[in-house]
């Protein structure tokens, strides 16, 4: 069984945005845990830039050369939370060319069944036209749509654990029947989008989940929303794909939310993402997102890559029905999934 794939570029350490809570440290402090582990026997390769037609098919080209052209005049401020420096432009290409790279040999090279991209800046608030949420371009909704229009996926599944909504990711696919985009975020939070009620649009209803959960939610919460909603519904949506959007900012000891995952709580949800993905028979992406304790983001990115990568699956973690997550159950049941109450 050839290892799996860990993608991850130098150019990441290069979008200066300052005293920003998402800075380069963020990539030191994982990388610096996952070399003194050996990168954990993962094939450790350096992405190349996203190719820019990749790119823009989910964004304008407007929305790349606005980028483009603002760090060529040596970068500014986008919104009150997006900076971007001279060499930002450079990371994202690279951040975006991860997703590609990982796709490319999650879904074209034998036998590799997970990897991981490692990059920042993160995508998943970036909507097709706006940078925004120190987010430029939506890296993994670059990977989800290169599946489809180079490797012949007919289905591909997002789901976003990352604390914030992925207002991004949401409407770049949100009248679409071919990606499913499921995200479980702290609601109230920034960006404020993502309520229960707002399930994709045409086409694509049905084909967004959103599961707000308040402040204070735990290893319980998320665990029994993706042990008890994400995974049916993958089994019920059958993609050819699996992708985590995998931010890190839902952990106890984080500065900008209020949940309480703790690093187990991420190695479970891992555990059950991987076991889902085994019993599809499909590849598992794990693309970083946010997470702004250094501490808790190295731990508990090693946790999620340590379970998605191991030789052998690692338990599943028996999880109890919580009543939030039934109440999402019976939601999507009642509607485009009754597969998920059968
Ligand atoms: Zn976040």
């Amino acid at each position: 069984m050839p290892a799996p794939v860990l993608l991850h570029h130098p150019s990441s350490l290069e979008h200066d945005t300052g005293g920003h809570p998402e800075n380069a440290r963020r990539i030191v402090a994982i990388e610096q845990a996952l070399r003194e582990r050996d990168w954990l026997g993962w094939d450790v390769r350096l992405s190349p830039a996203g190719p820019r037609e990749a790119i823009a098919a989910v964004h304008p080209i407007a929305h790349i050369e606005r980028i483009e052209a603002l760090c060529c005049r040596g970068g500014g401020m986008i919104d009150m939370d997006t900076i971007v420096s001279p060499g930002s432009f450079e990371a994202a290409l690279h951040a975006a060319g991860g997703c590609v790279a990982l796709v490319d040999a999650l879904m074209g090279e034998q036998g590799v069944s997970a990897g991981a991209s490692l990059h920042r800046p993160p995508g998943h608030h970036a909507e097709p036209a706006r940078a925004m949420g120190f987010c430029l371009f939506d890296s993994v909704a670059v990977g989800a749509q290169h599946a489809l229009d180079a490797h012949g996926a007919r289905r591909v599944m997002i789901f976003d654990w990352d604390v914030h909504h992925g207002n991004g990711t949401n409407a770049i696919f949100h009248d679409r029947d071919d990606v499913l985009f499921c995200s479980i975020h702290q609601s109230p939070l920034y960006p404020g989008t993502g309520p229960a009620a707002d399930a994709g649009r045409g086409d694509g209803a049905g084909y967004t989940v959103n599961m707000p959960v308040p402040a204070g939610s735990g290893d319980d919460v998320f665990l029994s929303h993706v042990a008890h909603v994400v995974a049916p519904l993958a089994l019920a949506f059958e993609p050819d794909l699996l992708l985590v959007s995998a931010g890190y900012d839902a952990h106890a000891d984080d500065p900008l939310a209020s949940c309480l995952v703790s690093d187990e709580g991420y190695a479970g949800m891992a555990a059950l993402m991987r076991a889902c993905a085994e019993q599809l028979d499909v590849p598992l992406g794990i693309v970083l997102e946010g997470g702004y304790d250094l501490g808790a983001l190295a731990r508990s990115v090693v946790a999620t890559l340590e379970v998605a990568g191991a030789a052998s699956a690692a338990a599943v973690p028996d999880v109890a029905l919580h009543p939030l997550a039934l109440r999402v159950q019976e939601r999507l049941a009642a509607g485009h999934w009754p597969a998920l109450l059968a």
